[in-house]
């Protein structure tokens, strides 16, 4: 592999990399947590949160962070570090991008370009960021997530700055989402969808006792999903914030326990 391959070829971890960039926010490396966040979009994040959506709201997290980033390397005048990072990833996802003509400097440096060259990389780079906006966007922001949707971890602390927002809400600005002061009224039903996906994900055991629910072990455990953060103590019901319980320990969880366990499933260890 020549020198520039080895610089540049890493599309195939761009979303891990870019997961732990978004952790980084929400702890707060660069003022972007979820408070600083909603003051700047001006998101209507509660009409999101009320009912589980396949776009969730830690989409729209990962999307206003992601673009920031890359709006500010381009209004920063790196324009090579933005076409060498699309033209990866369009290559990667194999996205025919010809239609934006002719670029010959891939994988080369701002430093290494002439002036006439580095404007023409400045009107390339623009060119390629909307490009990548409309085509590929909506499927790097959901390899993101998924990353992320199995860092309990991050998903806790996700809901737990929410639930900051959240607790300050009041029922007469929102009679159709809130039940009461501070609390969301409860989803009608968990689709499908999610369901499946959040039992993928907990491997199909109870999040707090560890117990089987995949019916191979025990026919007698029947699986509950479960507000990770109760709704009653400032919780939601956006896909982020559920996980998998046995009957049990969902009935047993008091209604706003933010105890939280983040139960790990080793692969080696799944008997
Ligand atoms: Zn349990």
């Amino acid at each position: 592999m020549d020198k520039k391959g080895i610089k540049y070829k890493w599309h195939g971890n761009e979303a891990i990399n870019m997961a732990a960039h978004v952790i980084g926010e929400l702890y707060g490396m660069n003022d972007l947590t979820i408070e600083k966040w909603i003051y700047y979009t001006d998101l209507d994040f509660l009409s999101i949160c009320a009912s589980p959506r396949k776009k969730t709201l830690l989409h729209e997290y990962i999307d206003f962070i992601y673009f920031t980033m890359y709006e500010y390397t381009l209004d920063k005048h790196f324009p090579m570090e933005v076409i060498n990072t699309f033209t990866d990833l369009l290559d990667f996802y194999k996205i025919d991008y010809s239609i934006l003509g002719k670029f010959d400097f891939v994988g080369m440096t701002d430093d290494e370009l002439n002036p006439v060259e580095f404007e023409e990389a400045e009107e390339y780079a623009r060119k390629l960021f909307d490009f990548f906006t409309e085509v590929l966007s909506p499927v790097v922001i959901d390899d993101i997530f998924t990353v992320l949707f199995s860092n309990k971890l991050f998903l806790f602390e996700f809901n737990s700055q929410l639930r900051e927002l959240i607790i300050n809400l009041k029922v007469n600005d929102s009679p159709e989402y809130l039940k009461k002061d501070g609390v969301i009224k409860r989803c009608k039903y968990i689709p499908q969808w999610l369901k499946r996906g959040v039992f993928m994900r907990d491997k199909g055991r109870c999040q707090i006792c560890g117990t089987d629910l995949t019916k191979i072990l025990n026919l007698d455990n029947s699986e509950n999903y479960d507000h990770i953060i109760p709704l009653e103590n400032g919780g939601n019901n956006d896909p982020t914030n559920f996980q998998l319980t046995c009957e049990h320990c969902n009935k047993s969880k008091g209604d706003r326990s933010m105890e939280f366990n983040s139960l790990s499933n080793r692969y080696w260890d799944m008997g």
